[in-house]
C-alpha cells in the first residue's frame, strides 16, 4: 500500500526539499547547503527519508523521485545565482538506481541548459553503494556527469564497506565523514582518531572534507583543530524548507 501511495505521490508532486546549510569550520560561514526530500503524506504529515526513500530504490520510483529533487535544486540555484557571486553549492543525494538509469546524464545536461545555472554550483553526493564493485560503466556515468561540470562528493563515508580505494579512483572533489564517527568524537577516543585520520586522508589525496551531523561546539572544535574544511549538523541548522 506504501508502494500504491507513494506513486501517486509522484504523480501529485506531493514532495518537500528541505536544505541544510553546509558551513565552513574555520570562518562560520555558510557556503552551500544539502537537499534533503521530504514526504508531505496528505494523512500521516511530514515524512522523513528513511520511511520511504528505500522502497522508492527497490520500486524504481527513486528515478522520477530522484529527478524531481534534481530539479528543484537546479531551480532553487538559478534563484540563488542573481544574489550572490560566489558559488554557493547545493548538493543533491543520487542513489546507485538513478545512476544506473541510461537517462541520467542527458536529463541532467538538459535540466542545467534549461535552468541556464553554472554547474559547479551543483554538488551530486553518492555513496559507496554507488562506488562499490564498480562496473566500468558504473565509473563513466559518474565521469559523464564529472564531465558536465558538476562537483561530487561522497558521502557517508566510513559508514558500511568503505573502500580507502573509492577515494582516489572516483572523480569526487568532497569526502563526508560519516555522522557515526562524528557523533562519538568527545566520547571515544578511537573514533576521534579515525575522523582525524580520514582528514588527513582526504587532504592528502586533495580532497575537502565535510564533517556531517556536527551537534556540539566541542566536536565543532575538535574537527576544526584537525583541519577539517566543513560541516554541516544541527549545531548550524536542521534541515528547512
Ligand atoms: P544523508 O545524505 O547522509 O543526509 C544527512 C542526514 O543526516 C539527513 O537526514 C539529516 O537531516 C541528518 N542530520 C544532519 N545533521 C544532523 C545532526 O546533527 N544530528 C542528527 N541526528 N541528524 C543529522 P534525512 O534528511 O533524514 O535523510 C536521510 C538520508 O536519506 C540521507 O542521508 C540520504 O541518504 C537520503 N536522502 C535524503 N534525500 C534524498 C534524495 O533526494 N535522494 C536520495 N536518493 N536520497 C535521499
Ligand atoms: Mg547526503
Ligand atoms: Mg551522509
Amino acid at each position: 500500500s506504501l508502494d500504491a501511495e507513494l506513486h501517486r505521490a509522484v504523480e501529485r508532486d506531493e514532495f518537500a526539499v528541505y536544505f541544510q546549510p553546509q558551513v565552513e569550520l574555520a570562518g562560520g560561514r555558510i557556503i552551500g547547503a544539502e537537499c534533503l526530500v521530504r514526504w508531505q503524506h496528505p494523512r500521516r504529515g511530514l515524512l522523513a527519508p528513511q520511511s520511504f526513500i528505500p522502497l522508492a530504490e527497490r520500486t524504481g520510483l527513486i528515478v522520477p523521485l530522484g529527478f524531481c529533487v534534481l530539479r528543484t535544486a537546479c531551480r532553487q540555484i538559478a534563484i540563488w545565482q542573481q544574489l550572490v557571486p560566489d558559488p554557493f553549492r547545493v548538493a543533491v543525494n543520487l542513489s546507485l538506481r538513478q545512476v544506473r538509469e541510461p537517462g541520467l546524464v542527458a536529463g541532467l545536461e538538459a535540466l542545467l541548459r534549461e535552468t541556464e545555472i553554472r554547474p559547479e554550483w551543483l554538488d551530486l553526493e553518492i555513496t559507496e553503494s554507488v562506488a562499490m564493485n564498480a562496473a566500468p560503466s558504473r565509473l563513466r556515468v559518474l565521469r559523464q556527469l564529472k564531465a558536465l561540470g558538476v562537483r561530487m562528493s561522497l558521502d557517508d563515508f566510513g559508514k558500511g564497506y568503505s573502500s580507502l580505494r573509492h577515494l582516489r579512483r572516483l572523480p569526487i572533489e568532497t569526502v563526508k565523514i560519516d555522522r557515526s564517527f562524528v557523533r562519538r568524537i568527545r566520547r571515544d577516543p578511537r573514533d576521534a582518531t579515525i575522523a582525524r585520520a580520514v582528514i588527513q586522508l582526504g587532504h592528502a589525496l586533495g580532497l575537502r572534507v565535510v564533517a556531517e551531523g556536527v551537534t556540539s561546539p566541542e566536536e565543532a572544535a575538535y574537527l576544526r583543530d584537525q583541519g577539517c574544511d566543513l560541516a554541516q549538523g544541527y549545531l548550524y541548522g536542521r534541515p528547512m524548507p
